[in-house]
């Protein structure tokens, strides 16, 4: 969890002690404090919260945790998260407007756009509860003039997906400097994600 906030500080992603990250673990999950720099933390400085929002360890948790627990509630799928202020997805998001079809690799966050949820104050127990509406169906989203949310099977997977998602926002904004994107029809994307689903390498035979 430390080198993931690390790297995702090091690689752009994030900037300063914004976001947060957590990992699922028997009876509850893992989370990184509020408000610490990823470069000082140490192990003992996680904490480990039970479900019910109640938590043990010597720091406070990110206020992030609802979302972070909500999201573990209830995508059972779902091992890592990770919240990020990352600058495209975040410029994107305060334009209140999701990444519509305009690239095949928008369906790799579950489906054919990657929706913006609505507002609320960071830490709030409404702000969970737009940022899950806006998951339903995908594992990722942006948040409204905030940032955005990837979820995966671990921590590394979700980290993957962060980074797809800033360059598919990267890629948007772009675009939108000189026009319109033209955007995929959802026949389309449907057939993108059915190609992904045996995308990559087979496994080695006899294995
Ligand atoms: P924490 O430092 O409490 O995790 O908050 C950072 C953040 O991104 C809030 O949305
Ligand atoms: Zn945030």
């Amino acid at each position: 969890m430390i080198a993931t906030g690390r790297r995702m500080n090091a690689t752009g992603l994030n900037q300063g002690t914004s976001g947060n990250l957590s990992v699922r673990v028997e009876g509850g999950f893992l989370l990184t404090p509020s408000g610490m720099d990823y470069d000082a933390l140490v192990p003992e400085d996680m904490v480990r919260m039970r479900m019910d929002g109640t938590y043990e360890g010597h720091r406070e948790p990110s206020t992030e945790w609802r979302i972070h627990r909500d999201i573990l509630a209830t995508r059972p799928e779902v091992g890592g998260v990770l919240h990020a202020h990352s600058m495209f997805s975040t410029s994107v998001a305060c334009l209140r407007r999701p990444i519509p079809a305009f690239h095949y690799m928008v369906t790799r966050a579950g489906g054919e756009d990657i929706r913006c949820s609505d507002y609320a104050t960071f830490g709030t127990e409404e702000l969970s509860r737009h940022v899950l509406v806006a998951l339903e169906g995908r594992l990722a989203c942006l948040m409204a003039n905030h940032g955005m949310v990837a979820l995966g099977a671990t921590l590394a997977g979700a980290f993957k997906l962060a980074v797809e998602v800033e360059t598919l926002a990267a890629m948007y904004w772009r675009a939108l400097q000189v026009g319109e994107p033209v955007l995929l029809e959802p026949a389309e994307m449907r057939r993108v994600l059915e190609k992904f689903k045996t995308y990559g390498q087979k496994p080695a035979r006899g294995s």
